[in-house]
């Protein structure tokens, strides 16, 4: 039950934002870790207190960027800047 009201409120807290494109984080480019793609859609996803006590981040305002994998649909997820590079 708490898995599923956990999905909902993380449905709830994404956003879609522009087109599919390559990343870079932390220096690394970023492939992905099931099928070495390297195209992902970015979304952000906003923390609120219970899912950050969930995550057993409990600072200020956490955002989150996931990273979904184009071609196998693998989600990553980066608790630091990601950028993108074209
Ligand atoms: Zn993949």
């Amino acid at each position: 039950m708490a898995k599923k009201s956990f999905f909902k409120l993380f449905a709830k807290n994404l956003k879609k934002s522009l087109g599919p494109g390559q990343y870079r984080a932390n220096g690394i480019n970023v492939s992905c870790v099931h099928c070495k793609h390297d195209w992902f859609e970015e979304g952000h996803a906003q923390l609120n207190t219970s899912l950050a006590t969930f995550f057993n981040l409990d600072f200020a305002n956490p955002t989150a960027t996931i990273l979904t994998c184009r071609q196998c649909g693998y989600v990553h997820w980066f608790y630091k800047k990601v950028n993108r590079i074209d």
